[in-house]
């Protein structure tokens, strides 16, 4: 593309994304500009899909809409952002201590060099009066000492409560850029990375590791029924159910729109095909009630994938199985498990 090209093409998204925004009637901030331009240049299928998906449930981008969908696709960057932050002002509480201490040395140091004087000067032979002029100098010296002694004390305590601030800052920044905000599960980005360290540590140990990918059956059908809101609560419903079902060492994760990824570390398929049975059966079992209508919308049914790692298999090719098997398991009527061949 040359860079006459370049220009009209940006010029042509931005212009979709004004006009887009104001028809929506969102301010055009740059948070919100870059949900709409990023969305029309289609340089990321997931945004443009949640965009569709909400769309196609005929949901109004209002301007909370547009913020979540922003945190949710576009916030990476505020990581990124929070960490150069953090990174600064720790550079800034860090040239405050060292500043403090150096001054502290300078003040410890001439108060060494005033004790020295004294020293020198009581040598020298003095009388009563000069003597107790020279105590209260020294008196008067000590206590500044002490007194600068004190005030660092009070900034030290300061800046490691402020480092202290900053660090717990970063762990909430950390939880929710690995967090999924609408059911709390791991998302997308951390499972990649929990499940290539699983798939490591069952190389090394030689022990078993089993894959889950569940899948909402009908899901579709449902939102359209009742709605995107009740939609939402129930895939937080089944996010509940996950996690109950599963091990502390297991990782649930929402791997799409609504489908599920399920670690289960150390154990065969054997033993995944039973915990993926509870999970299906435990969710088949719950009646969906809309509490605020006092009204029960029917049940929610599963169909789940299971594949077992076969060791030294590349992980696209685990999840492409258990893939397979969950559409098997579609194909097979759904509210059912099915299971990869092999491993
Ligand atoms: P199948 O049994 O074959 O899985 O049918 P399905 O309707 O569940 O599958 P399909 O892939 O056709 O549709 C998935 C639907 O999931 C589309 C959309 O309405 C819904 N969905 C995806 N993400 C969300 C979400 O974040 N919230 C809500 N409420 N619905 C979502
Ligand atoms: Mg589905
Ligand atoms: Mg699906």
């Amino acid at each position: 593309m040359s860079t006459q090209d370049g220009f009209d093409r940006a010029v042509q998204l931005a212009e979709r994304a004004m006009a887009r925004m104001a028809a929506e009637r969102v301010p055009p901030t740059p948070g919100n500009y870059s949900v709409w331009y990023t969305h029309y240049s289609g340089r990321d299928p997931d945004l443009s899909r949640t965009i569709e998906i909400l769309a196609s449930n005929r949901q109004a981008f209002t301007v909370e809409r547009t913020a979540e969908l922003y945190d949710r696709f576009i916030g990476g960057r505020r990581e990124t952002e929070a960490v150069r932050a953090a990174g600064e002002s720790i550079q800034a509480a860090l040239g405050r201590l060292m500043s403090l201490v150096e001054s502290h040395g300078d003040g410890t140091s001439r108060y060494g060099e005033a004790l020295q004087d004294f020293s020198g000067r009581l040598e020298s032979g003095l009388g009563i009066d000069q003597l107790r002029t020279l105590l209260g100098t020294i008196v008067a010296e000590t206590r500044a000492m002490l007194d600068q002694n004190e005030t660092l004390q009070t900034q030290l305590s300061t800046s490691s409560e402020e480092l202290a601030e900053l660090r717990r800052n970063l762990d909430d920044v950390r939880r929710e850029a690995i967090t999924d905000s609408l059911t709390n599960l791991f998302n997308r980005k951390h499972f990649d990375s929990e499940l290539r360290g699983a798939a490591a540590a069952a190389m090394e140990t030689g022990r078993p590791l089993s894959l889950l990918m569940v899948d909402i059956d009908f899901f579709k059908r449902f939102n359209d029924q009742h709605g995107h809101t009740v939609g939402d609560h129930v895939l937080a419903l089944v996010a509940r159910t996950l996690t109950d079902c599963i091990g502390e060492k297991d990782v649930a994760a929402r791997y799409g729109g609504e489908e599920f990824a399920i670690i289960l570390s150390e154990r065969p398929a054997g033993e995944a095909v039973t915990v993926a049975e509870r999970i299906r059966e435990t969710v088949a079992s719950k009646k969906v009630v809309n509490r605020s209508r006092n009204q029960t919308l029917g049940t929610i049914t599963l169909s789940v994938g299971v594949a077992e790692f076969m060791p030294g298999e590349p992980l696209a090719t685990l999840i492409h199985r258990a893939d397979e098997a969950l559409y098997a398991a579609k194909r097979g009527g759904r509210n059912r498990v099915g299971v990869a061949p092999g491993g």
